[in-house]
């Protein structure tokens, strides 16, 4: 068996799996939301509050305004069956998939 028809036959069950994604990381470049088979990411840009709250130190703030605030987020995250190829995905190694 191929590593990607071991992917397609991924059956870890919903429901049980964290996304999470690092904001002082995040491009927003959206390979996770094209690789994504479920379809738990969007991608949108920081509000004010968000940015404030959770991108830290001058090199990332820096570093997130130059891709205009925009970042990626596991709003389905329910749907998540830990394949990983958001994971594998990711130029930035800003995503992390874990146990609930
Ligand atoms: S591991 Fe990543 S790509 Fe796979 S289902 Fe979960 S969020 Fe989607």
């Amino acid at each position: 068996m191929t590593a990607s028809s071991a992917l397609d036959q991924c059956e870890q069950i919903a429901g049980k799996w964290r996304v999470l994604i690092d904001r002082n990381r995040c491009e927003g470049k959206e390979k996770c939301a094209q690789v994504c088979p479920e379809g738990v990411f969007s991608i949108r840009r920081l509000t004010d509050d968000e940015f404030n709250t959770h991108v830290k130190g001058f090199l990332p703030r820096l570093k997130v305004r130059a891709h205009g605030r925009r970042q990626a987020f596991a709003d389905n995250e329910q749907d998540c069956r830990n394949c990983l190829r958001c994971v594998a995905a990711c130029p930035e190694d800003a995503i992390q998939v874990v146990p609930r």
